[in-house]
């Protein structure tokens, strides 16, 4: 079968015949449908990481797919079926990963597809257990393979109105009364403004752009006032609109995200969950960002990987957002590629791309 592929340690990327995968006995055989193109990939691909499986020396890639039951084998499923398959395996050593929680793993061992020491699902076929497969509600179709980006702002959300369980945060059954910002709209931001907005926040989403670009269109269609970091610091916004019960950093741009705590209010969460790349060190101002924190009981929080749980609470919100904007999704989901097409997929830069895919049906 046709796979894409990398090899660890060396910068590129290819198209290559690989074996076909033998199910075991409670494992699904299933057909990759869509799969989506992140960061993460192109990161892989540059060699900054990536691992191939044990005794392999090359590492299929994907980590975000939207597959179908080919053979349902013993499970509960049956041919035809959409899911998605999460992407990080456990290690089996640590009470996390014991208990469905291998995001929040402890030692580090475990796997992941397409990323680290287990092969992904850029490739006609896979087999998995049924255990790692969410089912995709109908209606959704292939929008749902936005569901491992959105699972970040899910995890974002569902984690700070956890940890804000330490006062009153909600505002009587929905989070109206609370400000949420948004840094950076690539589809990890564009999900969680999304993700807050149909839980009441009033969203503001900010990234370089002027309101012209698609993305900002989209947003301001679902409500979401979109800020041009080109036109003014977040900290001016904040002194305009208030300051933010919640900010989600999607950027991975470190000054970005710490400069932006003071815009923080009285008892604020800040959610980081870009990965900033490269060694550098910055000037930032040290003494104002920790007395922001501190005089304002703020909590800052890194959020990585998303467990099954995630993965389900985002298909149930993307069928609600597709209920009260439709369409929107579909348009997140802005490109496809076929599978010979790998190296323009990865490649392609515009303000109006947003997600890419590979469709690898009729592969
Ligand atoms: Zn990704
Ligand atoms: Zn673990």
């Amino acid at each position: 079968m046709k796979a894409i592929v990398v090899k660890p340690g060396t910068p590129g990327v290819s198209i290559m015949d690989r074996k076909e995968p033998v199910p075991a006995k409670d494992e699904i055989l299933l057909k990759p449908l869509l799969v989506g193109i992140c960061g993460t990939d192109r990161e892989i691909i540059s060699a900054y990481y990536g691992e191939a499986p044990a005794g392999e020396e090359y590492l299929t890639l994907g980590h975000e797919s939207l597959c179908v039951v080919e053979e349902p084998g013993r499970s509960s499923l049956h041919k035809g079926d959409l899911v998605i398959p999460t992407v990080r395996r456990g290690c089996g050593e640590c009470w996390s990963c014991l208990h469905g929680q291998s995001d929040m793993c402890f030692t580090g061992r475990y796997k992941e597809r397409g990323i680290k020491g287990l092969n992904g699902y850029n490739c006609e076929l896979v087999a998995e257990v049924q255990d790692y497969l969410a089912p995709v509600p109908s209606g959704l179709g292939d929008a749902a393979v936005l569901t491992e980006p959105m699972t970040i702002g899910e995890k974002a959300i569902i984690q700070s109105i956890s940890l804000q369980q330490r006062i009153k945060w909600d505002c009587g059954g929905d989070f109206s009364c609370r400000k949420a910002l948004v840094l950076g709209t690539g589809p990890v931001g564009m999900l969680a403004a999304l993700a807050a907005r149909i839980r009441g926040f009033q969203v503001w989403a900010a990234d370089r752009h002027d309101d012209t670009t698609l993305r900002a269109r989209l947003l301001s269609s679902a409500g979401i006032k979109h800020f041009n970091s080109m036109s003014g610091s977040i900290e001016e916004l904040s002194r305009t609109v208030g300051k933010f019960d919640f900010i989600v950093e999607a950027t991975g741009d470190a000054i970005v995200g710490l400069d932006s705590v003071p815009a923080l209010a009285a008892n604020g969460i800040m959610a980081l969950t870009g990965i900033p790349g490269g060694a550098q060190s910055y000037q930032m101002p040290a003494v104002q960002i920790m007395r922001s924190i501190v005089l304002n009981n703020a909590i800052v929080v890194g959020i990585v990987n998303a467990n099954i749980s995630y993965f389900k609470t985002a298909l149930m919100d993307m069928v609600e957002i597709n209920r009260r904007f439709p369409g929107i999704l579909d348009k997140i989901l802005s490109h496809r590629f076929k599978p010979e097409d790998f190296s323009r997929a990865f490649s392609i830069r515009d303000s109006d791309v947003i997600k890419v895919a590979i469709d690898w049906r009729g592969a």
